[in-house]
């Protein structure tokens, strides 16, 4: 029995419509080979700008708000629809399956965006609670928009807002998982997907009396490996826009290169001494679950990139140099 994989696009993979459609191809490529669940980040800078809106509406700035939104809802839209008409002009493609209403779906998911944001304008404040559920909808338009175009392509795919499943407590912005609840929602939810390729929302959770939470920036891939850990995955890839683990910071050392196989541990010593990778807790799931971790690059995806597992690298050696800046040594005695 082949077991399922987790493949994670980050917000540049998803963020542009030429990246996006090569998503749905790399999506069928990998669902060809076996079982896959999806897991996004919102677009671009999505995520950003939603912060820059919360805070205009806070100041009581609804001007600059709304024209933010608009900015998160027309990104969204020209990405969609510009990948959309690609797909659509694709050979083989069923005429009469009708096109997604794309438009339809972003202005709905805009309304309560903007409820929200009145709210927040009307009371000039905005908790790290009412923050999260701003930030909640740059993934919810990603996750739907991609689970649309795999349709078009004729794959059963379902979008899945990981608030249903992903259970955390009330530490708003940075929130603590209940792997435990987590788990169990999860088991009872994925019966309901059949074949169906999920589409998850990254870096969301809720609190168990059903807040939106989110798991602190860069959250996604922890959202990756906490669904690969429950759902007993055997592996989670991580498409991004770089080649892999490089052996050294690329912008510094000119003829760095991808690093092919590391272990767990290497890969945490390196998130503690200022690889850019991952946040340390996202390796926990995988650890526990001896699930191969791979980082592969959406440019160049026949590249194996790198893996990380419980075994590493065959052969002895260091693995990839990595540097700190701007750092004070405090001796304390
Ligand atoms: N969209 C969120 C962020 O920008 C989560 C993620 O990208 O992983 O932080
Ligand atoms: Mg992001």
């Amino acid at each position: 029995m082949t077991t399922l994989r987790v493949l994670k696009f980050g917000g540049s993979s998803v963020g542009a419509s030429e990246r996006l459609v090569r998503v749905t191809d790399l999506i069928l490529r990998e669902q060809a080979i076996g079982p896959v669940a999806v897991v996004v980040s919102a677009m671009g800078d999505t995520t950003d700008w939603l912060i820059e809106a919360a805070h205009a509406a806070e100041r009581g700035d609804q001007r600059v708000a709304e024209a933010v939104v608009e900015r998160v809802g027309q990104l969204a839209l020209d990405v969609g629809l510009t990948a959309l008409r690609e797909l659509l002009r694709r050979p083989g493609r069923d005429e009469h399956a009708p096109a997604p209403e794309l438009p339809t779906q972003v202005s709905e998911l805009l309304v309560p965006l903007r409820q929200v944001l009145a709210g927040v304008g009307l009371l000039r404040q905005c908790s790290a609670q009412t923050l999260d559920l701003v930030l909640s909808f740059g993934e919810r338009l990603s996750a739907g928009i991609l689970a649309a175009l795999l349709r078009v392509r004729g794959q059963a795919a379902v979008a899945v807002d990981a608030r249903e499943w992903m259970v955390t407590d009330d530490r708003f912005g940075d929130a603590l998982v209940d792997e435990q609840a987590t788990r169990t929602r999860l088991a009872v939810l994925a019966a309901t997907w059949g074949p169906a390729i999920a589409v998850h929302t990254g870096f969301l959770g809720a609190t168990p009396d059903g807040r939106t939470t989110t798991l602190g920036r860069n959250g996604s891939d922890y959202t990756a490996t906490l669904l690969a850990g429950a759902l007993a995955a055997s592996e989670v890839q991580i498409w991004t826009d770089v080649p892999g683990v490089m052996t050294g910071d690329p912008t510094i050392l000119r003829d760095a290169y991808p690093i092919a196989r590391m272990s767990y541990q290497e890969a945490l010593e390196l998130a503690n001494f200022g690889a850019r990778l991952f946040h340390p807790r996202t390796m926990v799931p995988l650890i526990e679950g001896r699930i191969v971790l791979r980082i592969r690059s959406t440019m160049d995806p026949e590249a194996e990139g790198t893996r990380i597992d419980e075994h590493g690298a065959p052969t002895a050696g260091p693995t990839c140099v990595t540097s700190l800046e701007n750092l004070a040594l405090l001796d304390i005695r």
